[in-house]
């Protein structure tokens, strides 16, 4: 009956299902008749309409941060000009063509990405999140509206990164808009209130919607200190301001479903940083019932690393939460003398998971009281969100042998068929050399050149991700690209404020590379600084080799390797997180320490002499097949390489966010 209703029925609807904020002062050019800044109108309402009906049951889905690629993915237009605030800034490079980095700077000069995450969790929130709305499921997902976003990350020679506040405007951000509803959550010594605003996820056809509930404690009833809690992701230089994230997140977002009236069945907790929304939905229950609770909850563990367990002390919980909030997190987290989230969240859940196969084993050895329970459901990336034009345009061209990729990713095995024909071996190769030919374009003053080997390092800088490995042995790099052909490095990632080590990285790789300034005419490096998802987008689909260097077993899954992949770009890796299913499918080269069977190890030796070393010898036989591919434009397109990147294409269709949901609906939500 849908064509009964009129546009202005739909818009009436919308506004009765959605209590926007200041509507008709700020919004009413941007919501329409049928649109919603640009976008259609129907799919919001038919979604809203589905999370309030009592038939369906829905999901809710909660996480820290989302990543969700607004920049160029799914781009909503306003009839407001952008803010200044909300467009990308210049980049500053760090190179060792230190001219080029004095007079000139990377402007990628879009919308900035909406600055709710700080890497690969965030992006797989988002990823998912998107794959959920094309595949029309009722998912409401529950996330924290960072008013100054992550950090901005500034190079300063021989001080290193200098985070700087990110500041942004929330209030004409597109697609972004504040509701009326607020919430109270009380606690131990105050209320605390929270806004809520909505950003909507739509499908890559745009015919459904996953709205993404955003809290926001920046508002007149919290005193000055409560309403700063919002403001930062991630900051933990102080407990306290810890403890409230988490139980904003968690108690918050129970609240704000109850206050948006939505029918939620089953509550998916990402990391435990959610899991005060088991604590907010326990509250006032006898023991039975909430044992009967956890049927309603599940729970995805995403990293291995000590860092991401988040431990407090009794006397810090209880300082916040009321006491009988506090026995329940005590009933079920305490871990010798502290309340332990990762516990926590593992004693209230049906389901738990880990994020690849070998994390799977990893958090076996890690919890073994837990074994049978814990399960693997290995991450992958949003191919819609993640896979350039120009892959896009030569999937569609074969459609005849392929299939439509864009609805089933799955059928990427299916270009193993079309490996042998030369036709398809040169539009793989053409596609990614336009990839690469813009990338050189944008880098044009530091003279970057398609026919030049070309290799990146991008993710968070972390210690177990061993950032600087390319690096070790500068000497080594130097004879090699003398020997055999240049090489162009590019390197970025942010190290969290408070990490020193992953300062310490970033320090060491500026010192190398200022001291690479003669090396120029083979060797070319560059650190852009403040890395985000549209740079992302742009390094992932335009370099030959992409590399991933942790050390076993300490990255879960990794997914930035998953990008690349879907256009056809060679990895060089070590074997952890998702290469350990792909290392047999011929994508590239693997190396260096694997760590033996049924040990975790310790994530402070880092391996990094001997893998630098193994690290050289791949990439010394890589830059070979490369040059003998590539032959100052000359192209060998029967050569191994494009077995590689064929190979890669073809890998794709098992770590995409399709495959992924497909096993999250069967496994862990128990919906088929
Ligand atoms: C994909 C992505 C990551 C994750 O990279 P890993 O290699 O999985 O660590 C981090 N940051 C950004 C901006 C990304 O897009």
């Amino acid at each position: 009956m849908e064509g009964c209703v009129t546009q202005q029925q739909l818009l009436a609807e919308f506004l009765s299902l959605v209590k926007v904020d200041a509507f008709e002062e700020r919004y009413s050019g941007d919501i329409g008749d049928a649109t919603y800044f640009g976008l259609p109108l129907s799919s919001i309402v038919e979604a809203e309409r589905r999370l309030i009906s009592p038939k369906d049951k829905c999901l809710a889905y909660f996480s820290m941060e989302y990543g969700l690629a607004t920049s160029f993915y799914n781009k909503f237009t306003s009839a407001r000009p952008i803010d200044p605030k909300n467009k990308s800034q210049e980049q500053e490079i760090f190179s060792n063509c230190r001219l080029a980095d004095y007079y000139f700077s990377l402007n990628l000069r879009s919308l900035v990405d909406l600055p709710i995450y700080s890497g690969g969790l965030g992006v797989l929130a988002g990823d998912t999140v998107k794959t959920m709305a094309d595949y029309k499921l009722p998912v409401v997902a529950i996330g924290i509206l960072w008013n100054t976003g992550y950090f901005r990350q500034k190079f300063w020679f021989k001080y290193g990164q200098m985070p700087e506040r990110m500041t942004w405007d929330l209030t004409s951000y597109p697609g972004l808009i504040p509701l009326k509803n607020k919430v109270k959550i009380s606690l131990r010594n105050e209320d605390l209130y929270l806004r809520l605003w909505k950003y909507y996820v739509y499908s890559y056809k745009h015919d459904a919607v996953v709205p993404l509930v955003l809290l926001d404690a920046n508002v007149e009833e919290n005193n000055e200190k409560i309403r700063h809690l919002t403001d930062q992701l991630y900051r933990s230089d102080d407990v306290w301001i810890k403890i409230m994230q988490r139980v904003i997140l968690g108690m918050g977002g129970v609240a704000a479903l109850r206050e948006l009236g939505y029918n939620v069945n089953l509550f998916h907790l990402n990391e435990g940083h959610a899991v005060f929304a088991f604590v907010e939905k326990a509250r006032g229950l006898q023991r039975a019932e909430v044992d009967a609770l956890k049927k309603h909850f599940v729970y995805t563990c995403h990293t291995p690393v000590e860092a991401g367990h988040d431990r407090f002390s009794p006397e810090d919980l209880s300082r916040v939460v009321r006491k009988e909030d506090f026995e329940i997190c005590e009933t079920f987290g305490k871990d010798k003398g502290s309340i332990n989230l990762t516990l926590l969240s593992m004693n209230i859940a049906s389901r738990i998971n880990a994020v690849a196969l070998n994390h799977g084993k990893v958090m076996q050895l890690q919890f073994p009281r837990y074994k049978e329970q814990i399960q693997h459901v290995t991450n992958g990336v949003h191919p819609h969100t993640w896979m350039s034009d120009r892959f896009k345009g030569v999937f569609e061209k074969y459609a005849a042998d392929l299939g439509d990729i864009k609805a089933n990713p799955m059928a990427l095995t299916k270009v193993d068929g079309l490996r042998d024909k030369a036709d398809f071996r040169r539009e793989v190769w053409q596609a990614h050399q336009q990839n690469k030919i813009d990338l050189c374009n944008l880098l044009e003053k530091w003279k970057f050149s398609p026919d030049i080997f070309t290799i990146c390092w991008a993710r968070r800088v972390a210690m177990y991700k061993r950032p600087s490995m390319i690096l070790q042995d500068v000497k080594k790099l130097i004879s090699l690209a003398k020997k055999i052909g240049p090489i162009q490095i590019i390197f970025a990632g942010k190290a969290h404020p408070s990490d020193n080590l992953g300062f310490t990285f970033i320090n060491d790789m500026l010192d190398k590379v200022d001291g690479l300034v003669d090396a120029y005419d083979y060797l070319k490096i560059m650190m852009p600084e403040n890395y985000e998802i549209s740079l992302a987008r742009i390094l992932t689909s335009s370099v030959d080799v992409w590399l991933n260097n942790p050390l076993p077993p300490f990255e879960a899954s990794g997914t930035s390797g998953m990008k690349a992949i879907l256009n056809g770009v060679v990895q060089i890796s070590t074997l952890d997180g998702w290469v350990v299913e792909a290392a047999d499918k011929g994508i590239g080269k693997i190396f260096g320490y694997v760590n033996p069977e049924g040990v975790v190890g310790d994530e402070r030796d880092l391996h990094m002499v001997d893998d630098a070393k193994q690290l050289y010898a791949a990439l010394e036989e890589m830059v070979k097949l490369y040059y003998e591919t590539n032959n100052k434009g000359q192209i060998d397109f029967s050569s191994k390489w494009l077995d590689y990147m064929i190979n890669c294409l073809i890998a794709g269709a098992n770590f995409n966010t399709y495959r992924m949901l497909d096993q999250y609906k069967k496994n862990i939500w128990g919906i088929v």
